[in-house]
């Protein structure tokens, strides 16, 4: 059976670049579980839902034809045949996200696909998200659940932000992660959650480098 390593936590946590890096470097497959809500939320915006509807968002639920790329090193994202891994990031999309990875029959639909994924994975995969180990893949072999404090993650998150043009203030990032955690946990089930048997690593005070060591060494004890 495949090696399934689950990593959740909130953005800004360092999870995407950790999650990556224990991928390439242990020779496992990679999954980006947001980036799937993301695409769903996109393909929604493209074709004119109402994402603030959640009945229009459940009724369009089955239609996007979304497929994960998951070698660690090129995670592509496609949906329709598309390639929307640079469109997904954008703000149109993150700002709808939430409500549309609310709707139930979404996340029935993407949690299908995200066990179909991990299950054909060869020889294993890092999962990351938010209620992979928790929900979606509650029998992983090593649940991470990564935190950090709100300045750190501001701080992390600009620095990934840094370079494009029009770059937030930290006050103004710090902002707009707490308004995305109250989004994502104001909803009846919040999908963030840490199981009871995951190991929780605060990277407030880590480099990515003791991260992903230590995530490493736990995989292989
Ligand atoms: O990780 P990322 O910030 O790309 O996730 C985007 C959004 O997708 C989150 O804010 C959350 O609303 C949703 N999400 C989710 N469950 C997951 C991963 C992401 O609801 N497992």
């Amino acid at each position: 059976p495949a090696l399934i390593v689950a990593i959740d936590g909130p953005s800004g946590t360092g999870k995407s670049s950790t999650s990556r890096a224990v991928a390439a470097r242990l020779g496992l497959r990679y999954l980006d579980t947001g980036a799937q809500y993301r695409a769903a939320t996109w393909w929604m915006l493209r074709n004119g839902i109402d994402t603030a509807d959640p009945a229009a968002v459940a009724a369009a639920a089955g239609k996007p034809e979304i497929v994960s790329g998951t070698d660690p090193a090129h995670p592509a994202i496609t949906v329709d045949g598309a390639d929307v891994s640079g469109p997904i990031r954008g703000p149109e999309v993150t700002g709808a996200v939430s409500a549309v990875s609310a709707v139930p029959e979404i996340r029935a639909r993407i949690t299908e696909l995200q066990r179909s994924v991990a299950r054909s994975a060869v020889p294993g995969i890092v999962v990351e998200g938010r209620d992979i180990g928790t929900t979606v893949l509650p029998d992983a072999d090593l649940k991470i659940f990564l935190t950090a404090s709100p300045e750190a993650r501001a701080a992390r998150r600009n620095g990934e932000l840094a370079g494009t043009t029009g770059a937030p203030t930290l006050e103004a990032t710090r902002e707009a992660l707490a308004r995305r955690d109250a989004a994502d946990s104001g909803r009846a089930a919040s999908p963030l959650a840490k199981a009871a048997d995951a190991v929780e690593i605060d990277t407030s005070e880590l480099t990515l480098e003791q991260v992903i060591a230590h995530i490493i060494t736990l995989v292989e004890q």
